[in-house]
């Protein structure tokens, strides 16, 4: 059992009034600011792709989801343009300490991925994103975490130590995403994910990616995220 008392209650927690009930067909629909809009454009990214079409609304409406597409389908931008949104959306940023948004993915390679695409969107609001993986030095993390982010995109067993070493608290993290839930599963990093998933408010908004659903993740999702929308597309195992 979780005490919720902890959690800065002031938090807004869920982007409010977005219709989530059917899926967009332009970037234009989605309400973006006129910032993330051009950082939108200078990606080349003409429309949504169908994962981002059904995920956009629902995720931007606060809502949970599983989202289940293949490899290349363009889930990134589906879950970091909202987050972008939801944290434009927390009162009195900067006061605080700690991300707001936290990525996990299964190998650093995929970390550093997400890393990038997020600090395409995120430096449109000044936004700073911390990439946070093994394979680095650890004390040079431990002073770019301190020096504070509001976005942390991590390998599991690395922010767990990172936590550890006192970098960085859960404490402000209010959307947590899941990426690549099966092979994170498949690299044994289940404990970790639930010791990460144990240190962030429950009222959170939580998303979680896989190409497959295996009986262990759905385990997982049916434990950690609250009434989620599904979404699949493509044919997928
Ligand atoms: P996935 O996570 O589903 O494997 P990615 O999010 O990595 O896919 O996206 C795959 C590629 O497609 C990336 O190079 C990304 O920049 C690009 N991409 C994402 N969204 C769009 C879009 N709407 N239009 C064109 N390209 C896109
Ligand atoms: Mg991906």
């Amino acid at each position: 059992e979780q005490d919720v008392s902890e959690y800065k209650k002031s938090l807004a927690i869920r982007v409010s009034g977005f219709d989530a009930s059917r899926p967009i067909k332009t970037f234009e629909d989605c309400g973006f600011s006129v910032e993330l809009m051009k950082a939108i454009a200078k990606q080349a990214y003409e429309k949504p792709t169908p994962i981002q079409c059904q995920a956009l609304p629902i995720v931007l409406s606060g809502r949970d989801a599983i989202g289940i597409a293949k490899t290349g389908s363009g889930k990134t931008a589906s879950f970091v343009l909202p987050m972008i949104v939801h944290i434009m959306d927390q009162p009195e940023l900067g006061k605080e300490e700690g991300p707001i948004g936290v990525v996990c993915a299964p190998t650093r390679e995929l970390a550093h991925q997400i890393y990038l695409e997020a600090k395409k969107f995120a430096k449109a609001h000044g936004i700073r994103v911390s990439a946070v993986y093994g394979g680095v030095s650890k004390l040079d993390q431990f002073k770019e975490l301190k020096a504070g982010c509001e976005i942390v995109v991590a390998t599991p067993g690395r922010l767990i130590d990172m936590i550890k070493m006192k970098a960085l608290t859960m404490l402000r993290a209010t959307y947590l995403v899941l990426d690549e839930a099966d092979r994170m599963f498949d690299l044994g990093f289940e404990p970790q994910i639930r010791s990460i998933v144990g240190q962030i408010r429950p009222d959170r908004q939580t998303l979680l990616f896989s190409a497959t659903m295996p009986r262990k993740v759905e385990k997982l999702a049916r434990e950690i995220l609250t009434d989620p929308v599904r979404i699949t597309v493509g044919e997928v195992g």
